[in-house]
């Protein structure tokens, strides 16, 4: 059975692998840049006080493992992987790395270490000492690579140093082994903190997530998959300015169902249902241009919203709905219009100076709509504009 507190650490790890690895390979040649520089004071400080070879060595190894990393960096940023698994390699390449630092950095507490010369004894404990503390916000993403680098650097020096012998390195090596302690408590932090950081920051974008997608549904009518009132209203605001301030044509045709409630007595509530979906559905996928709008307005309702539309392109698009309707062939036998499911509609455009607001369009298309039933339904009317009485100016212009 799995430790339960194995799978704890697990789940609270999975998913920030990725940008874990991600950010130490962003950190990195900050790193490196640091090493080398590093590397090169020490060499300065010790040129006379250690054996050449002994500082050559160290530095080629230096530079061989400092050039293998920035080579594995290169590597990562071609490679941009994308899968857990994938970072998860990556991961293993970047703890090597590490580690081959720390044995170099540790390998000079050995090396490089002068047996009688207590200064250089401690430039070299301070050299070491910083690039201990430097590593901490450097290497604490990724788990263990802090580890990897801090304890092979120390613990050769501190050995070495209690070496010695005498009171003075005693307390110099304990106090290099408390100060490693403490930037390894420090840095099991700082990685808390980054993965705690991650983890907030993913469940902040996940309920943005949520949240748009809550956004999006309270816009779509239930039954029939479509934009509804809500979503319609919005967007014919949104159109209405966009039309007056661009001085373009923007349409409405407004639909509904022929003799529906009839269906209902005959057919059943449900069948209604599929009717009412079918019908959406098909009218929905008549509209082919971005920004159209078809929405679910009411019962047996529909409204299209045609921004960049003059009205005798809305009516030949409410024609081509009509006719789109008209193929499903969908059997209405208690219809006195039609042996099928039939709409009538109604087709107002904004380019009449007697519209003059969201509101008006939709009243015209309405007052259309209800000319087009009392003419006989199955039809198209449009509003056309003359001087007065708006209600009155009604013209048949479509249907059969
Ligand atoms: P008209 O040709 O004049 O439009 O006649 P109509 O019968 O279609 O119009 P009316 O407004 O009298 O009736 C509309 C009917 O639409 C009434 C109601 O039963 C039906 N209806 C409205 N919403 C739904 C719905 O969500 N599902 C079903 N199945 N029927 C609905
Ligand atoms: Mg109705
Ligand atoms: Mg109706």
């Amino acid at each position: 059975m799995d430790n339960p507190g194995q799978q704890s650490s697990y789940s609270q790890e999975q998913g920030i692998l990725v940008p874990q690895i991600a950010q130490s390979f962003r950190q990195l040649p900050i790193s490196l840049v640091v090493n080398l520089a590093n590397g090169f004071v020490l060499a300065v400080v010790l040129w006379d006080a250690v054996p050449a070879s002994a500082l050559l060595a160290w530095s080629g190894l230096l530079i061989a493992v400092t050039g293998a990393r920035f080579l594995t960096l290169r590597a990562f940023t071609n490679a941009s992987p994308r899968s857990e698994s994938d970072h998860a390699v990556w991961t293993k390449y970047f703890l090597a790395g590490a580690c081959a630092a720390g044995v170099v950095w540790g390998l000079s507490g050995i090396l490089l270490f002068h047996p009688s010369s207590f200064p250089h004894q401690v430039v070299l404990a301070f050299v070491l000492g910083g690039m201990v503390a430097g590593a901490v916000p450097l290497l604490s993403s990724v788990s263990h690579a802090y580890w990897c680098f801090a304890i092979p650097v120390v613990a050769p020096i501190s050995i070495r140093m209690m070496l010695v012998g005498d009171r003075i390195h005693l307390v110099m090596g304990l106090l290099m082994i408390i100060f490693g302690l403490a930037m390894l408590a420090t840095s099991v932090r700082v990685h808390r903190l980054f993965r705690d950081s991650e983890k907030l920051r993913r469940e902040l974008y996940s309920s943005i997530e949520v949240a748009q997608a809550l956004e999006y549904l309270v816009r779509l009518d239930s039954l029939t998959g479509i934009p509804n009132r809500r979503l319609f209203e919005e967007e014919l605001s949104k159109e209405w300015a966009r039309a007056k301030r661009d001085n373009a044509p923007l349409s409405l045709i407004t639909a509904d169902i022929d003799h529906f409630k009839e269906y209902n007595d005959h057919y059943g509530h449900p069948a209604g249902d599929l009717c009412l979906v079918e019908v959406a559905q098909a009218m929905y996928h008549t509209l082919s241009r971005p920004g159209d709008v078809a929405a679910r307005i009411g019962g047996e309702e529909f409204a299209f919203l045609l921004p960049q539309t003059d009205l005798s392109g809305a009516i030949s698009v409410a024609e081509q709905i009509r006719e789109r309707v008209l193929a499903l062939n969908l059997p209405h036998e208690a219809s006195p219009v039609a042996r099928q499911v039939t709409l009538s509609f109604g087709v107002s455009s904004f380019e009449f100076a007697s519209v003059a607001s969201p509101a008006d369009l939709i009243r015209t298309s309405d007052v259309a709509l209800y000319e087009a039933k009392r003419c006989g339904r199955n039809q198209i009317v449009a509003a056309r504009k003359t001087a007065s009485e708006l209600d009155r100016m009604i013209e048949k212009v479509g249907g059969e």
